[in-house]
């Protein structure tokens, strides 16, 4: 049973996934990740991410400098948010996202995880461009961020196909 204080925080001890679900997912995910990876496109696109960062940039013009350098932040972090960007949709992330830093994997706790813009366009709530990320994942992803795009615009997928499996044996 999940249990809220009154600005919406779970409250310690009560997990926002039932335990049985949590062990039902976790088995789900694994045989969908097998079953993406059997899909050659979507392998050499994770070996190429998982190889590093300067992939990314490699072969494409200007990218290290000026207005491309992913620690160019143009004043996007001044950006005034957009007016979906509502508490009830960060929760809706958060639980498509199964409550987990898409990074790192750590499970929430006291303190909700934050959501992230894939492309650090706060104007853009799209939930394909929101992620869920802990705190200091969420930090690290200010520096390189052409990598992190791609890298999230990746996964983000994954992890839909996911939510509509989880939703569909939860029902
Ligand atoms: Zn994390």
């Amino acid at each position: 049973m999940v249990k809220r204080d009154i600005k919406g925080r779970f409250i310690k001890g009560s997990s926002p996934i039932p335990t049985k679900n949590k062990e039902k997912f976790s088995k789900i995910r694994s045989k969908i990740q097998k079953k993406l990876w059997e899909n050659k496109e979507y392998r050499e696109k994770m070996s190429i991410l998982r190889k590093g960062r300067i992939a990314w940039n490699k072969g494409l013009k200007g990218c290290n400098s000026g207005i491309n350098n992913p620690n160019w932040r143009g004043g996007i972090s001044n950006n005034p948010y957009s007016v979906e960007w509502t508490e009830t949709l960060r929760r809706s992330i958060r639980e498509r996202d199964h409550y987990t830093c898409q990074l790192c994997n750590k499970q929430q706790g006291d303190k909700a995880h934050t959501v992230h813009h894939i492309d650090y366009n706060k104007q853009n709530c799209n939930p394909k461009n929101l992620i869920t990320l802990c705190v200091s994942c969420n930090s690290k992803v200010n520096a390189n961020r052409d990598y992190w795009t791609k890298y999230f615009n990746t996964s983000i997928n994954l992890n839909i196909k996911l939510y509509g499996v989880f939703k569909s044996i939860r029902a």
